[in-house]
């Protein structure tokens, strides 16, 4: 737990978005998914709507033209959470990210 304040744009590039969308419990097959508005997706069967872009870090759906943005707003939207409460999330979920890292492969290690 740090009270420091909280980089955002690092934050949004360090939380790939397809591993955020997979932890959040959605179906990601390679970078698309199934939506999770589901009042406009009432057949859980249809083929996926929502795209990731991994270069962008963004998502959208093409069915549903409320349901885009930036890995914060994925989380704001599924969860339906406020900017703040998905912003504190991720930053736990990556200090947590962080310290297994360190578990796994020592302090000296630069690369994976
Ligand atoms: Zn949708």
């Amino acid at each position: 737990m740090s009270d420091h304040e909280i980089d955002v744009a690092l934050l949004e590039r360090a939380s790939a978005i397809v591993a955020v969308a997979t932890e959040l419990g959605i179906k990601v097959k390679g970078n698309v998914g199934q939506c999770f508005n589901t009042r406009q997706h009432q057949d859980a069967n249809e083929p996926p709507t929502l795209f990731f872009n991994t270069a962008k870090n963004t998502f959208f759906c093409k069915v549903c033209p409320e349901v885009r943005g930036s890995v914060i707003d994925l989380v704001c939207q599924r969860q339906g959470w406020d900017r703040d409460q998905a912003i504190a999330w991720l930053a736990h979920r990556r200090e947590f990210d962080l310290l297994t890292r360190k578990l796994y492969h020592g302090k000296g290690r630069k690369k994976s």
